[in-house]
Protein backbone atom coordinates (compact mmCIF):
# COMPACT_ATOMS: atom_id res chain seq x y z
CA UNK A 1 0.00 0.00 0.00
CA UNK A 2 1.48 3.36 -0.72
CA UNK A 3 2.08 6.43 1.44
CA UNK A 4 -0.96 8.38 -0.02
CA UNK A 5 -3.49 4.99 -0.78
CA UNK A 6 -7.03 6.25 0.25
CA UNK A 7 -8.36 5.28 3.70
CA UNK A 8 -10.31 2.38 3.71
CA UNK A 9 -13.02 2.31 6.30
CA UNK A 10 -13.59 -1.55 6.40
CA UNK A 11 -9.89 -2.26 7.79
CA UNK A 12 -9.80 -4.04 10.69
CA UNK A 13 -8.98 -0.99 13.17
CA UNK A 14 -12.51 0.63 11.66
CA UNK A 15 -14.15 -2.76 12.47
CA UNK A 16 -12.69 -3.17 16.18
CA UNK A 17 -13.31 0.63 16.97
CA UNK A 18 -16.81 -0.31 15.53
CA UNK A 19 -17.50 -2.76 17.69
CA UNK A 20 -17.81 -5.44 14.67
CA UNK A 21 -14.45 -7.32 15.33
CA UNK A 22 -13.54 -8.50 18.84
CA UNK A 23 -10.39 -7.10 20.82
CA UNK A 24 -9.14 -6.81 24.06
CA UNK A 25 -9.89 -3.14 25.33
CA UNK A 26 -8.11 -0.88 27.62
CA UNK A 27 -9.05 2.36 27.51
CA UNK A 28 -11.43 4.79 25.37
CA UNK A 29 -12.23 8.27 25.15
CA UNK A 30 -14.02 10.63 22.49
CA UNK A 31 -10.65 10.27 20.66
CA UNK A 32 -8.86 7.21 21.17
CA UNK A 33 -9.00 3.76 21.74
CA UNK A 34 -6.28 1.26 22.98
CA UNK A 35 -6.18 -2.17 22.28
CA UNK A 36 -3.95 -5.26 23.06
CA UNK A 37 -2.12 -6.67 19.51
CA UNK A 38 -3.22 -9.28 18.92
CA UNK A 39 0.21 -10.67 17.63
CA UNK A 40 1.99 -9.26 20.82
CA UNK A 41 5.64 -8.84 20.08
CA UNK A 42 5.90 -8.96 24.17
CA UNK A 43 3.64 -8.93 27.13
CA UNK A 44 1.70 -5.56 27.17
CA UNK A 45 2.65 -5.06 23.81
CA UNK A 46 -0.28 -3.04 22.84
CA UNK A 47 -1.73 -0.40 20.19
CA UNK A 48 -3.38 3.21 20.15
CA UNK A 49 -5.59 4.57 17.11
CA UNK A 50 -7.68 7.59 16.88
CA UNK A 51 -11.22 6.54 16.73
CA UNK A 52 -12.55 9.10 13.88
CA UNK A 53 -9.94 10.48 12.26
CA UNK A 54 -9.83 8.62 8.86
CA UNK A 55 -6.05 8.27 8.20
CA UNK A 56 -4.15 5.67 6.88
CA UNK A 57 -0.83 6.84 8.43
CA UNK A 58 0.84 9.86 9.98
CA UNK A 59 1.33 11.61 6.99
CA UNK A 60 -2.31 11.99 6.73
CA UNK A 61 -3.65 12.92 9.76
CA UNK A 62 -4.72 16.33 10.91
CA UNK A 63 -2.27 17.97 13.70
CA UNK A 64 -5.06 18.51 15.83
CA UNK A 65 -6.30 14.63 15.63
CA UNK A 66 -2.44 13.71 16.47
CA UNK A 67 -2.49 15.92 19.33
CA UNK A 68 -5.12 13.76 20.75
CA UNK A 69 -3.92 10.71 19.70
CA UNK A 70 -0.09 11.51 21.00
CA UNK A 71 -1.85 12.27 24.27
CA UNK A 72 -3.37 8.91 24.49
CA UNK A 73 -0.32 6.95 23.20
CA UNK A 74 1.33 8.75 26.26
CA UNK A 75 -1.36 7.74 29.05
CA UNK A 76 -0.96 4.28 27.71
CA UNK A 77 2.93 3.95 27.62
CA UNK A 78 2.62 5.15 31.15
CA UNK A 79 0.29 2.55 32.42
CA UNK A 80 2.32 0.08 30.63
CA UNK A 81 4.98 1.06 32.68
CA UNK A 82 3.37 1.38 36.29
CA UNK A 83 1.22 -1.65 35.73
CA UNK A 84 3.97 -4.10 33.87
CA UNK A 85 7.12 -3.08 35.32
CA UNK A 86 9.43 -3.86 31.95
CA UNK A 87 13.02 -2.66 31.62
CA UNK A 88 12.03 -0.13 28.80
CA UNK A 89 9.18 0.68 26.06
CA UNK A 90 9.52 0.91 22.46
CA UNK A 91 6.81 3.43 21.08
CA UNK A 92 6.94 2.62 17.37
CA UNK A 93 4.82 3.33 13.80
CA UNK A 94 4.88 2.48 10.31
CA UNK A 95 4.23 4.39 7.18
CA UNK A 96 3.69 2.32 3.73
CA UNK A 97 3.80 -1.54 3.50
CA UNK A 98 7.80 -1.03 2.16
CA UNK A 99 8.10 0.53 5.99
CA UNK A 100 6.64 -2.62 7.79
CA UNK A 101 2.89 -1.34 7.96
CA UNK A 102 0.48 -4.10 8.08
CA UNK A 103 -2.75 -2.15 8.73
CA UNK A 104 -3.81 1.06 7.19
CA UNK A 105 -5.29 2.95 9.60
CA UNK A 106 -2.83 5.06 11.85
CA UNK A 107 -1.86 3.77 14.76
CA UNK A 108 1.03 3.72 17.73
CA UNK A 109 2.44 0.49 18.92
CA UNK A 110 3.39 0.25 22.95
CA UNK A 111 5.96 -2.31 23.59
CA UNK A 112 7.50 -3.04 26.35
CA UNK A 113 10.75 -4.62 26.68
CA UNK A 114 12.07 -7.03 29.11
CA UNK A 115 16.06 -7.33 29.62
CA UNK A 116 17.12 -10.27 28.40
CA UNK A 117 13.86 -11.18 26.36
CA UNK A 118 13.65 -11.01 22.58
CA UNK A 119 10.88 -9.00 21.23
CA UNK A 120 8.72 -11.08 19.04
CA UNK A 121 8.42 -11.00 15.28
CA UNK A 122 6.37 -8.13 13.80
CA UNK A 123 2.77 -9.19 13.29
CA UNK A 124 3.18 -12.69 12.78
CA UNK A 125 2.83 -16.22 14.74
CA UNK A 126 -0.26 -17.41 16.27
CA UNK A 127 -2.78 -14.77 17.65
CA UNK A 128 -2.91 -14.83 21.58
CA UNK A 129 -5.87 -15.78 22.61
CA UNK A 130 -8.10 -13.19 24.40
CA UNK A 131 -7.48 -15.12 28.32
CA UNK A 132 -4.10 -14.86 27.06
CA UNK A 133 -4.49 -11.62 26.78
CA UNK A 134 -6.73 -10.53 29.68
CA UNK A 135 -4.85 -10.67 32.52
CA UNK A 136 -2.30 -8.50 31.29
CA UNK A 137 -4.78 -5.92 30.15
CA UNK A 138 -6.15 -5.60 33.50
CA UNK A 139 -2.97 -4.57 34.79
CA UNK A 140 -2.91 -2.10 32.11
CA UNK A 141 -6.01 -0.76 32.61
CA UNK A 142 -5.84 -0.56 36.42
CA UNK A 143 -2.32 1.01 36.34
CA UNK A 144 -4.59 3.88 34.44
P1 LIG B 1 1.52 -2.50 11.56
O1 LIG B 1 2.18 -3.66 10.90
O2 LIG B 1 2.44 -1.46 12.09
O3 LIG B 1 0.46 -1.95 10.63
O4 LIG B 1 0.81 -3.06 12.86
C1 LIG B 1 -0.39 -3.74 12.83
C2 LIG B 1 -0.47 -4.45 14.14
O5 LIG B 1 -1.79 -4.88 14.31
C3 LIG B 1 0.42 -5.70 14.22
O6 LIG B 1 1.28 -5.60 15.35
C4 LIG B 1 -0.57 -6.83 14.36
O7 LIG B 1 -0.08 -7.82 15.22
C5 LIG B 1 -1.79 -6.13 14.90
N1 LIG B 1 -3.06 -6.73 14.60
C6 LIG B 1 -3.49 -7.24 13.43
N2 LIG B 1 -4.77 -7.65 13.53
C7 LIG B 1 -5.16 -7.38 14.79
C8 LIG B 1 -6.38 -7.56 15.53
N3 LIG B 1 -7.47 -8.11 14.97
N4 LIG B 1 -6.42 -7.16 16.82
C9 LIG B 1 -5.32 -6.62 17.41
N5 LIG B 1 -4.15 -6.41 16.77
C10 LIG B 1 -4.08 -6.78 15.49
Amino acid sequence: MSLDAPYDPHNIFAKIIAGDMPSVQLYEDDDTLAFMDVFPQSEGHCLVVHKTAPATNLLAIEPQALSAVMNGVQKITKAVVKGLSPDGVRVAQFNGAPAGQTVFHLHFHVIPVYEGAALGAHASGGPAAPDVLEPVAAKIRAAL
